[in-house]
């Protein structure tokens, strides 16, 4: 395969170009992913250094060599930095600059620009460097889940084997470029790595950004945004998943249903603002008794729920009157009015044979009702599946406990 060589370095000048303003497009699009900007960026100056490689000869050496090498090492730098915002890390100024320094610096000593293996040397080793670092920031991300990760990570470590094979190669061509010369299809194939590159790299980067937005967006579908802890769908999806390996474990799993009091006249009496504010202290006082593995989620309105794995209904009372306890105090007074806030909650249990969550959530709502009827501000359990040996642990059978403190 023989392909002419000018007009090889043309298409990669245009394609790199290309690619680089459809990145800015698409950060103008979606102006938080920074990254995308400094993606775009890193793409354009490297069309224009690669532009101003392939006009040597036609050109000043300065452009055409030694400007030319800058540009791109800044340009595998911006990537890198690109990288380095993608996963929320600042970019280093300093360390962008410095691969396009140490290039010019090294072209003052006559040894670095009369050797042509030491040129490579130090190209070879700046690029392969960034393009390291390049890998290392988005390796350090890998457990969010985002599959376009692992062919960036396999284009650049490949990038950057390939780069200081294709140096002499790219070194030993006649320029200025067009003139016949004999360029075997090793040489062409050897021209057209960075096309590839660009082409694939372009592709990724904009998969990746797309597909990280994605999960942020199906993630916020499931987090109620006033208290920040799931909700009904969220909170079902994981407790499914929690129940299902309870019940491969054989362990336990407890519901806890909490619905808070006389909550429509809290509203009325204070404002709809500090019912609001409310919904918060109770979120807190229940994260703060709950362990990090429980699951907290909020139904709607002033609903919440939470599971307990691996936890039996004697110690998920004890869970539960902390929780209540400890809400009766924050709530005693808010922003200076005496709101007064209590809680009321049901439990249900896998132990006593429901072990879907709509089973359990329908014996501690049942549980919870009866905490309403007998005062609010209380505990009570569900009952036991029928022929299920244990019957009711409730206000009766856990006087001390559950009743109102
Ligand atoms: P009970 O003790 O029987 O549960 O009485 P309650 O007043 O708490 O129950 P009810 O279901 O009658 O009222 C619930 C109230 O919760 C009504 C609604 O205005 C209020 N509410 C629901 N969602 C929100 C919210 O996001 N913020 C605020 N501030 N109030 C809410
Ligand atoms: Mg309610
Ligand atoms: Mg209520």
């Amino acid at each position: 395969m023989t392909l002419d060589i000018s007009t090889l370095f043309a298409v990669t000048v245009f394609t790199t170009g290309l690619g680089g303003f459809l990145l800015l497009f698409a950060w103008l699009q979606a102006r938080a992913t920074t990254a995308l900007a400094w993606w775009g960026a890193g793409f354009i100056v490297s069309a224009v250094s690669t532009a101003l490689f392939g006009a040597r000869g036609l050109v000043a050496d300065v452009w055409s060599v030694q400007t030319s090498g800058a540009l791109m090492m800044l340009a595998y730098a911006l990537l890198w930095t690109g990288a380095r915002v993608f996963e929320g890390r600042r970019p280093l100024l300093p360390a962008i600059a410095a691969g396009a320094i140490a290039w010019l610096v090294a072209w003052q000593f006559d040894a670095f620009a009369h050797s042509l293996p030491v040129r490579i040397a130090l190209a070879s080793c700046l690029v392969s460097g960034y393009s390291a670092l390049f890998v290392r920031e988005l390796w350090r991300g890998r457990r969010d889940g985002l599959v376009s990760r692992w062919p960036i990570m396999g284009i650049a470590i490949a990038h950057a084997v390939f780069f200081p094979i294709r140096i002499p190669t790219v070194m030993s061509l006649s320029f200025p470029l067009g003139m016949p010369a004999a360029h075997n299809g090793f040489t062409s194939l050897l021209i057209f790595t960075p096309l590839l590159y660009a082409f694939a790299l372009v592709f990724l980067l904009m998969a990746l950004t797309k597909e990280r937005a994605e999960l942020r967006q199906r993630y916020a579908a499931t987090i109620d945004p006033l208290t920040g802890i799931p909700n009904r769908r969220g909170f079902s999806e994981r407790a499914e998943r929690l129940l299902a390996r309870s019940g491969k474990d054989q362990s336990a799993a407890t519901l806890l249903l909490f619905d808070l009091d006389q909550f429509k006249r809290i509203n009325d009496r204070f404002g709809h603002r500090t019912g609001d504010a409310v919904l918060g202290l109770f979120t807190q006082s229940a994260l703060h008794s709950l362990r990090p593995l429980d699951l907290l989620g909020r139904m709607g309105g002033e609903e919440f729920v939470a599971l307990l794995p691996g936890v039996t209904t004697a110690t998920a009372i004890a869970v539960a009157e902390r929780v209540r306890h400890s809400f009766e105090i924050a709530a005693s007074e808010f922003d200076g009015h005496p709101v007064a806030a209590t809680v009321s909650i049901g439990i249900a249990s896998t132990a006593q044979g429901h072990c879907d969550f709509d089973s359990l959530y329908a014996v501690a709502d049942a549980a919870l009702y009866r905490a309403k009827q007998k005062g609010r501000n209380r505990t009570e359990t569900g009952w036991p599946l029928s022929g299920t040996a244990d019957r009711p642990d409730t206000g009766a059978a856990l006087p001390e406990m559950i009743t109102r403190a």
